[in-house]
């Protein structure tokens, strides 16, 4: 596909306009209501015809959405930029590739048995049902298509709530897997979502006693809702993954391989390397190379402007989150050359430009004196969150115990941080990491429950 800027702003103000007009039955894109209740039931009434589905049709619908995530990857990572002003295009393009290439489908859900004397007994994993989602803005179509194959590859049917400011990319996704869905022998509503979602529709969502479990993706505030929801909740929050430097580290390409995670759709990734904590005796050296790889220093004067911008009265300037770094400096009016992607400076590890988790090619040095002084400020850094830390070194005891440490779902050595993703690293992708839950990389079978099948005194034939 090769579209111009102009097509695309108009395909955006088009899927916008039909929310404005509530979604009208002549343009009525697929599973999208506007009224949350409706939604549900059509969600459940979904979920009965997926009950009956075998095994090998969900994975028809599964292989069919893969098809068309990749079709559409650069239509939905265009659309995602224009319409949230966040992110790259280009990387945008990737992680779409990349979730239709590794989520797992339907072979993530194993069957444990035992079987002797007294007969065979088996645990399967079998749906919830009707699951309820929240997105984000920041990943907002990865999210719903990489959340759309899990669940459905367990059996469930998905309402989601998504971020307003993505709504459009958001439901073009959902409209995506109801039409793979539609043309693979599936029903329609396989997923649905709203033309205005709200605080109060998501509400709504929680309440309702046809869903027995809600998976958040997004900042502390929705992770605690959901958590208090009296149901089950599984919780993706936020992180501020700090990614440590020792002496022992291969620096030049360290150097690189942190732009490269840092600067990945800007930085919005939950899991991107957000702060570099470095032992001092190769923090020059280092600096040398990230200033190599396009990264500018800024002077003190220029973090308290950046500062100001950033985190305006204290508060993350939205504004400023997911812009490239070009982009931020020209706000507080620095030129830089083409090459620059990257800010950097060296500070105190409460500098708020530190501490506070930007989602912006933004990246702080705190300098520390040896391992054990390195580990202690990472792990004040990283706030309790237990997302994602990343390490650069050579060191199996250093790696070990900042591993064990910092107590993370996700940790990368010498990588960039998306790694962790299986881009450029073994294992499978997701975009909803439960950091908070300990379900960690989510998958089909976290969206699953056990059920225990038991057959006493027969068929076993051992
Ligand atoms: P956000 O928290 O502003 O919004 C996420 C979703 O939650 C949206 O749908 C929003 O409408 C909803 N929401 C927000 N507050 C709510 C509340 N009090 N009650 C009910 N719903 C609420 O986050 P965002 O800006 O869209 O995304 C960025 C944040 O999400 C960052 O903190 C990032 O680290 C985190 N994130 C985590 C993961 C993960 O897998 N752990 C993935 C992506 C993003």
């Amino acid at each position: 596909m090769d579209l111009s800027e102009t097509q695309v702003k108009d395909i955006v103000r088009k899927v916008l306009l039909q929310m404005e007009a509530g979604n009208r039955e002549d343009k009525k894109l697929s599973g999208i209501f506007t009224d949350m209740n409706d939604a549900i039931e059509a969600s459940i009434k979904a979920q009965k015809v997926m009950q009956r589905l075998s095994v090998d049709s969900r994975e028809k619908i599964i292989s069919n959405i893969r098809k068309k995530t990749l079709e559409n990857a650069e239509l939905l990572a265009r659309m995602g930029v224009e319409e949230t002003g966040m992110g790259n295009v280009g990387h945008k393009i990737l992680k779409h590739q990349l979730l239709a290439e590794k989520t797992p489908g339907t072979e993530d859900i194993t069957t444990t048995a035992w079987s002797g004397d007294r007969g065979l007994t088996l645990v399967e994993m079998g749906p919830f049902g009707v699951i309820g989602a929240i997105t984000p803005c920041t990943n907002p179509s990865e999210t719903i298509l990489c959340n759309s194959i899990g669940m459905i590859a367990g059996g469930n049917t998905v309402v989601f709530n998504p971020h307003p400011a993505a709504i459009g990319v958001s439901n073009l996704a959902v409209h995506i897997v109801n039409e793979a869905s539609k043309e693979a022998g599936g029903p329609e509503n396989i997923a649905v979502s709203l033309a205005k979602p709200t605080l109060a529709s998501g509400d709504i969502m929680m309440k309702h006693k046809s869903i027995p479990l809600i998976v958040a993706t997004g900042g502390p505030g929705v992770v605690t809702t959901v958590l208090s929801s009296g149901k089950r909740g599984i919780g993706a929050g936020a992180g501020n993954p700090p990614v440590l430097v020792d002496e022992t580290a291969d620096i030049k390409k360290a150097a690189a391989d942190i732009v490269n995670g840092a600067t990945f759709d800007n930085n919005l990734p939950c899991i991107a390397e957000k702060e570099i904590v470095a032992v001092s005796s190769i923090v020059d050296e280092l600096t040398h190379y990230l200033i190599e790889n396009g990264c500018y220093v800024i002077s003190r004067e220029e973090q308290d402007r950046l500062t100001a911008l950033v985190l305006k009265d204290n508060k993350l300037n939205r504004k400023c989150v997911g812009k490239d770094a070009r982009t931020l400096l020209g706000m507080v009016g620095i030129n830089t050359p083409e090459n620059i992607r990257c800010i950097i400076f060296e500070g105190e590890k409460e500098h708020p430009l530190i501490a506070e988790e930007l989602m912006m090619p933004i990246l702080g040095i705190v300098r520390a004196a040896d391992i054990d002084d390195a580990i202690e400020k990472a792990l004040w850094l990283e706030h309790g969150n237990r997302h994602s830390a990343h390490m650069h070194s050579t060191n199996v005891n250093h790696l070990t115990r900042f591993g064990k440490a910092i107590d993370t779902a996700i940790f990368v050595k010498n990588a960039p941080s998306y790694a962790a993703l299986g881009f450029g690293g073994e294992g499978y992708c997701t975009f909803t990491i439960a950091s908070r839950t300990g379900e960690g990389l989510t998958s089909a079978r976290t969206f699953t429950k056990q059920r225990r099948c038991v057959m006493a005194d027969s068929l076993c034939i051992r």
